[in-house]
C-alpha cells in the first residue's frame, strides 16, 4: 500500500490554528537542554529552594540527580501531602472504541494491526458504565482510538451524556478536537481531556507517526489550550516515555504544562508518566527501556516543578512501583482496568492496546491505599 506522506509540521483539513507560540519556546527550550552539564551542585541547590526554577527543574531530571532520588522523595512527599492532603483519588478507564485510523510503529490499535476492532453500542456503554459504578467509582476516563469515522464526537458526547448518569467527573483521552468540539463535548459533561504528545522530538515523532491525522505535530500540541479555550477544567500532558531521549521528552512535557498553567491559571494541571509497554505486532521495535528508577526520577521532578499538578499512575506499571509511589508523588491511580473495548460487564469485544502489569480490582486497591495510611478517594467534584 502506498503511503501519501505529510507534512508533520503542518495543520491539515478542518485543524484550528489558535494564536500561540507556546511551541516555538517549548521546542527551543529542548533543544537547548543539555542535561549533561549539570552537576551534584546544581542538584543541591534546586533542592533547597521552596520554588524550583526551570534551571533547577532541569538539574533534578538531569543523571546528575540520580544520586539523590531519595533527597527528592522526601521533598516530595512533603509538597504532596501539603497540596492534596494524604488522599489518593481513583478512577477507571473506559475503552468505548478501538478503531484507529492512524499508523503509529507503537501502538496495537495501529490501523494496519489485524485485531478486533469494535465500537460500544449505546446499550453496551450504559451497561459497562453500570458495572463499573457499582463497583464504587464515580470517576471515569474514556479513551478511543482515533477514528472520526467510527467513533465521532457525536458518539463520544452521547456517551459522555449517559456517563453524567452514573459518574460525577468524566475525562476523554481522545483524538485533539477544535474549540468548538471541545466545547461540545464539555456541554455534554467531560471535565478533563488528557492529550499525550509521545515525544516532543519532532524528528522521532515525525519517524513514529507514520499516517493519519495524528501525524500533525502542532495540531496537538496546543490541544490542552483548545480543550480549555472549550470550556474544560483540567488537561493532562504526558510524553511516551521510551519513544526518544526521556529526559528531554519530560523537560519539554513539564514545561509546557507550565505555560498552559501561567496562562490559564484557573486550571486543573496533571501529568501522566506512560512507559511503553509490550503490544500487538511489535517484534521488530525496540523501545529505548527506561528503568523504574528513572521512571521515578521523572515524577519526582514534575512533583516539585509544579507542586499543586495531579500525577496519575496507571495500571502499566506493576503493583510494587504502584503502591510505593502513591502518597510520595502519584495523588491518582487507575483500578479495575480492563483495556480491551467494554470488558467490564461482560467479555470484551474489541482488542487490548497494550499491556497491563497491575491487574487488581477497586477494592484491593482500595485496601491497599487504606493500608498505607492514605484516603482513597472516589470523587472529590459534585456535579450540579
Ligand atoms: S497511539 Fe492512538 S493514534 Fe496511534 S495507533 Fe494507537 S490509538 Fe491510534
Amino acid at each position: 500500500m502506498k503511503i501519501k506522506k505529510t507534512d508533520h509540521m503542518q495543520y491539515m483539513d478542518g485543524m484550528e490554528a489558535i494564536e500561540s507560540d507556546f511551541m516555538e519556546k517549548v521546542l527551543t527550550a529542548m533543544k537547548e537542554y543539555d542535561y549533561d552539564q549539570y552537576s551534584s551542585r546544581d542538584v543541591e541547590t534546586a533542592l533547597n529552594k521552596a520554588q524550583l526554577s526551570i534551571e533547577d527543574y532541569a538539574a533534578i531530571l538531569s543523571p546528575a540527580a540520580m544520586p539523590y532520588l531519595e533527597d527528592m522523595a522526601r521533598k516530595a512527599t512533603a509538597e504532596t501531602r501539603k497540596h492534596f492532603g494524604n488522599s489518593v483519588s481513583l478512577f477507571t478507564p473506559l475503552y468505548i472504541a478501538n478503531y484507529c485510523e492512524n499508523q503509529c510503529v507503537y501502538c496495537g490499535f495501529s490501523i494496519t494491526n489485524k485485531i478486533n476492532r469494535a465500537t460500544l453500542s449505546m446499550q453496551e456503554a450504559e451497561d459497562e458504565l453500570k458495572a463499573i459504578a457499582a463497583t464504587g467509582l464515580k470517576e471515569i476516563l474514556f479513551l478511543t482510538g482515533e477514528s472520526r469515522l467510527k467513533s465521532g464526537v457525536e458518539y463520544i458526547g452521547e456517551t459522555i451524556k449517559l456517563a453524567t448518569k452514573y459518574f460525577s467527573t468524566i475525562g476523554i483521552e481522545i483524538y485533539p478536537l477544535n474549540t468548538e468540539e471541545y466545547a461540545f463535548l464539555h456541554s455534554c459533561g467531560a471535565d478533563f481531556v488528557s492529550v499525550y504528545q509521545e515525544t516532543y522530538n519532532t524528528d522521532t515523532y515525525e519517524l513514529v507517526h507514520l499516517r493519519g491525522s495524528k501525524r500533525s505535530f502542532p495540531y496537538r500540541f496546543h490541544a490542552q489550550e483548545r480543550a480549555l479555550l472549550g470550556g474544560l477544567r483540567g488537561v493532562a500532558f504526558g510524553a511516551l516515555l521510551g519513544l526518544d531521549d526521556f529526559r528531554k521528552d519530560a523537560f519539554a512535557a513539564g514545561l509546557h504544562a507550565l505555560l498552559i498553567q501561567q496562562k490559564y491559571p484557573h486550571a486543573e494541571i496533571s501529568f501522566s508518566t506512560p512507559r511503553l509497554r509490550p503490544y500487538i505486532n511489535n517484534a521488530e521495535n525496540n523501545s529505548k527501556d527506561v528503568h523504574e528508577k528513572q521512571l521515578l526520577q521523572v515524577m519526582l521532578a514534575y512533583r516539585l516543578f509544579m507542586p499543586y499538578a495531579g500525577i496519575t499512575i496507571s495500571t502499566r506499571e506493576r503493583a510494587g512501583f504502584r503502591d510505593h509511589v502513591i502518597g510520595m508523588v502519584a495523588t491518582k491511580m487507575s483500578a479495575g482496568v480492563s483495556v480491551g473495548v467494554g470488558g467490564h460487564s461482560e467479555e470484551q469485544k474489541g482488542d487490548e492496546q497494550f499491556e497491563i502489569s497491575d491487574e487488581r480490582n477497586v477494592k484491593e486497591v482500595h485496601q491497599m491505599i487504606r493500608s498505607k495510611g492514605l484516603q482513597p478517594v472516589f470523587t472529590d467534584y459534585i456535579r450540579v
